[in-house]
């Protein structure tokens, strides 16, 4: 049963004089789209009767086939609390369907509910807690982004220093406002970077909360007079932004990760489940990384995972286990950057790991030493490997992960590794300012 009827929704509508509402969905590339209609169709929208043309949206469908229905999860009804206090907008977010009502196979959110009722009939409930990093630049005379920032904090630091700090304070309100559980939020270690991090909830509810997230920071800080990005790495020598993200399987609202007798309080689920995202991170990384730009983010020296390996504190690991037990007992996947789009993430993640618990995995032992001081033939002595170092390479490695492309389904697959192809080749052809810089005087 969930929170709202449409009844709910419908009077909601008329008695806090809502007049818009945005018909939310994404696409397979993680772009949040919307159909807007006015306060007078929200009968037929709670009805599953708004219409979408789909043939316009980049891997959805053929221009043949390009009727398709949004029907929304009346649970995500919200207002937008950044738009107008009179005449409001309100959102629901939209699961795609065909005109027989069957969900539509390019919708990523289906994807992720198909992945978590199968965790649901082994009982599980699967959580997520995201950890969101992103820059806010200053724009130019013209309003257009730049990569500059006036800024002058660093990790952790207090205003007057931080800049950002009245626009990340709107930021958390706005989302609060909406019903977010915010659990902290900071300055990120370089100049113009900021940090918050989210309450973990099942992951549905986490991967909706991501899209939403990223609207609300983006356009705040557009009301600033800034300009926000979750471009993995904007500012070449200076960190990156992750988007770590923290994950446990619940039972019977217990979390199974925990086991007060086992060496270090973690279960033997929670060692599969580790093991199942190691044999499987290569696998997903075009989806946690998907972008030719996310590849400059996994390199040594930033804190950024390169190397496949865990450990129970060192953050140049992979697999982090943080401090907390019992039921905060969790896994820190520390590869996956914010331009991911959330729902195929966490489907692959959860593929990979149920993987490893129906195989029974056992993950290598943990590497508590800094991976990035090792060299070339201890991390070879450990037989760590390492994480695709482009997307090149992360597309073949989906391409070789059945696992995966079965999560994902063969449409979205197709769709996905079709679209990524052509950035990776744009990529290639370009003559870059580095290269100019490097080789025209040169040879
Ligand atoms: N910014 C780092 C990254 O790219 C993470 C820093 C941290 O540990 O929070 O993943
Ligand atoms: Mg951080």
């Amino acid at each position: 049963m969930g929170r709202y009827t449409k009844e709910d929704i419908i009077r909601r509508v008329a008695e806090e004089d809502i007049q818009f509402i945005r018909m939310q969905f994404t696409d397979i590339f993680g772009q949040l789209k919307n159909v807007a209609i006015t306060a007078s169709q929200i009968r037929r929208a709670v009805n599953n009767e708004i219409m979408l043309d789909g043939s316009s949206i980049e891997g959805f469908v053929r221009i043949e086939e390009s009727d398709q229905y949004l029907w929304p999860d009346l649970d995500t009804f919200a207002v937008l609390p950044w738009r107008p206090q009179y005449g409001k907008v309100a959102r629901l977010i939209c699961e795609v369907h065909d005109p027989d009502g069957a969900p539509f196979v390019g919708d990523p959110r289906g994807v992720l509910k198909r992945e978590l009722l199968r965790a649901e009939r082994m009982g599980y409930t699967f959580n997520v807690g995201p950890e969101l990093e992103f820059f806010l630049f200053q724009t130019d005379e013209n309003g257009r982004p730049t990569t500059q920032t006036s800024d002058e904090a660093s990790y952790f630091d207090l205003g007057p220093l931080d800049h950002g700090e009245s626009t990340r304070r709107e930021i958390c309100l706005a989302l609060e406002e909406m019903g977010f559980e915010i659990e902290s939020s900071h300055h990120e270690l370089a100049v113009g970077q900021h940090e918050i991090d989210l309450k973990y909830t099942d992951a549905l509810q986490a991967a909706d909360h991501i899209m939403t997230f990223k609207l609300a920071v983006k356009t705040l800080a557009q009301k600033n007079g800034l300009h926000a990005t979750f471009m993995p790495k904007p500012v070449c020598g200076a960190a990156g932004s992750g988007m770590h993200i923290n994950m446990s399987l619940f039972q019977n609202g217990r979390n199974v990760f925990y086991d007060e007798a086992a060496p270090s309080q973690l279960s033997p689920l929670a060692h599969q489940f580790i093991a199942g995202l190691l044999a499987h991170v290569q696998g997903f990384c075009a989806l946690t990384n998907p972008l030719v730009n996310s590849y400059k983010r996994l390199v040594p020296g930033y804190e950024a995972p390169c190397y496949l390996a865990w450990s129970s504190s060192n953050r140049s690991a992979l697999i982090r286990i943080p401090a907390p037990r019992g039921q905060g007992t969790r896994v820190e996947l520390r590869s996956p950057d914010p331009a991911c789009n959330p729902y195929l993430a966490f489907a692959a993640c959860l593929a990979a790991g149920l993987d490893g618990m129906e195989r029974g995995l056992t993950p290598p032992p943990e590497v508590p030493e800094n991976l990035n001081a090792m060299t070339d033939e201890a991390r070879a002595a450990h037989g760590i490997q390492r994480l695709p170092d482009s997307l090149g390479s992360a597309i073949a490695a989906l391409t070789a992960d059945q696992l995966v492309l079965d999560a994902l389904g063969s449409h979205i697959s197709a769709q996905y590794i079709a679209g990524k192809q052509r950035e990776w080749e744009e990529y290639r052809n370009q003559v870059s300012q580095w290269e100019l810089d490097k080789y025209l005087v040169t040879f």
